[in-house]
């Protein structure tokens, strides 16, 4: 249905050539002010009332003329930070790169910003490659327009009035599912290089195709990406993971040969046979909970997509005769402390990562009292998907995992009957089996390790 209305709109519509925007009614683009949370249709009501322009912008127009339900609003209007401040009393002003205002109604977070006027290399102050440092002057509309990235990301919703501002051809575009830079796409990398990246996520996520202007010249502006903040790439990162679309992505990204030196996580991994399809399994298993609104985090992600350099690291040590608890910390450690220059992972989500890993071990010992203080952990459950994606991935068997799940939701005697049919040795560790003639005499604790099982 929504592609017939695009069909219509398009032939109404003809791209024209001049710098006035093309208004599109209701009845030819079909969003329903109803479809746009309240937060958003509120946070324009109060500045329109207030004498100010104000549209829901970018994304959500974009997701709800697709038929994506939309994740969160932007508004753009003409009023300051400090005029939309003192209307909302639920507001405050953030200033990243620049100053926005977070609305808060009800749940949501709306995203004000003031219109801003077009980023311009030859005027504004760059690095030494043309990437824009600063863009927080303001603007018309129509400036605000040109800066955006993608003319599907231009184009302006009026909740009152059910009209669609479109500077940019950006409904045509859509009806094309096409994904087209506005204006001169080699210019537009070199000023912000993360709009690569962006092409590629909005591309998969959204089944548009990247206008061949626009995709060309990513393979050889790829090394732009090297000056970008860590911290800037690291957020486009966990969007790019956590979009719901992963898998295509990432397969998107090497194909634009974007993968090298961007992801150094995942450029080593990604290389990797053995842990190729552990890694999959788990951008699998992610995706699939996006789109089933199910939590995720990025602590359990990044944890996998780091486990074959710590199982590489740890086996090497427990070859050079460390005992295993120790030297699975020394190597989560070396792993972690490698990643820390390059891509600025913060501190939580460190923690996250390693009570993960740290809990893997713990799952060989299902001898004595040890079971029954693993299940009480706070992160058992994260750490028991993590060693379900290890077994379906055949670096450990899959009875170690159900005996755990049998154990989990066992009764008082079932359990009993469960520790007495585990087997003795551990079901994991198959690093261990590369060091099965090095064995060290037992070191107690529980702490042997003995020949790993074949892989499945
Ligand atoms: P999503 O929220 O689904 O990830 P989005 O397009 O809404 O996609 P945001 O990061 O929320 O992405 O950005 C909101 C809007 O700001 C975009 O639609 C686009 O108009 C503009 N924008 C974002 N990043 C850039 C950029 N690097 N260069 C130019 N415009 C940008
Ligand atoms: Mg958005």
């Amino acid at each position: 249905m929504i592609r017939k209305l695009l069909r219509k709109v398009f032939r109404r519509a003809a791209p024209s050539a001049s710098a006035e925007p093309a208004l599109i009614p209701v009845e030819r683009h079909g969003i329903r002010r109803e479809q746009v949370s309240p937060a958003a249709r509120k946070t324009c009501k109060v500045l329109q009332e207030n004498g100010h322009k104000a549209y829901v912008v970018g994304g959500a127009v974009r997701d709800l003329l697709i038929g994506h339900p939309p994740k969160d609003y932007d508004v753009a209007t003409s009023a300051t930070p400090e005029e939309v401040r003192a209307l909302f009393r639920r507001s405050r002003i953030i200033g990243r790169r620049f100053k926005i205002v977070h609305v808060m109604s009800g749940p949501e977070t709306i995203e004000v910003s003031t219109f801003r006027a077009s980023q311009d290399a030859e005027s504004t102050e760059t690095d030494e490659h043309g990437r824009v440092l600063r863009d927080n002057v303001y603007g018309s509309m129509a400036e605000d327009a040109t800066r955006r990235d993608f003319t599907v990301n231009a184009l302006y919703y009026d909740p009152q009035s059910e009209t669609i501002v479109d500077y940019h051809h950006g409904v045509a575009d859509i009806q094309h599912k096409t994904l087209r830079m506005i204006g001169d796409p080699r210019t537009r990398y070199r000023e912000d290089p993360v709009r690569m990246l962006r092409a590629v996520r909005l591309g998969a996520k959204l089944g548009l195709s990247i206008d061949p202007d626009a995709r060309h010249p990513i393979r050889d502006m790829a090394v732009l990406l090297e000056n970008v903040p860590a911290a800037r790439l690291f957020d486009e990162m966990l969007k790019l993971l956590f979009s719901g679309y992963a898998v295509p992505c990432l397969k998107q990204l090497r194909e634009e040969g974007l993968h090298h030196g961007l992801l150094p996580l995942l450029d080593v991994i990604l290389e990797q046979p053995l842990g190729e399809r552990f890694v999959w399994l788990a951008l699998e298993n992610t995706d699939q909970r996006v789109r089933q609104d199910k939590p995720v985090s990025p602590g359990f992600l990044f944890a996998t997509l780091l486990w074959h350099e710590v199982l590489a690291n740890w086996a090497a040590r427990k070859a050079a005769g460390e005992h295993t608890q120790p030297a699975l910390f020394q190597a989560m450690d070396e792993v972690l402390d490698a990643q820390a220059g390059k891509l600025a992972i913060t501190r939580r989500i460190v923690g996250d990562i390693k009570d993960i890993w740290a809990l893997q071990p713990r799952f060989d010992k299902r001898t004595g009292k040890m079971p029954y203080r693993l299940i009480e952990q706070p992160r058992f459950r994260a750490g028991w998907d993590f060693l379900r994606l290890r077994a379906q991935s055949g670096e450990i068997p899959m009875e170690l995992v159900d005996w755990w799940d049998r154990f989990a939701h066992a009764g008082e005697e079932e359990r009993a009957t469960l520790l007495r049919s585990a087997p003795e040795t551990p079901a994991s560790d198959a690093p261990a089996k590369k060091r099965r003639r090095r064995r060290r005499k037992p070191t107690g604790g529980g702490e042997a390790v003995g020949g790993a099982p074949e892989q499945p």
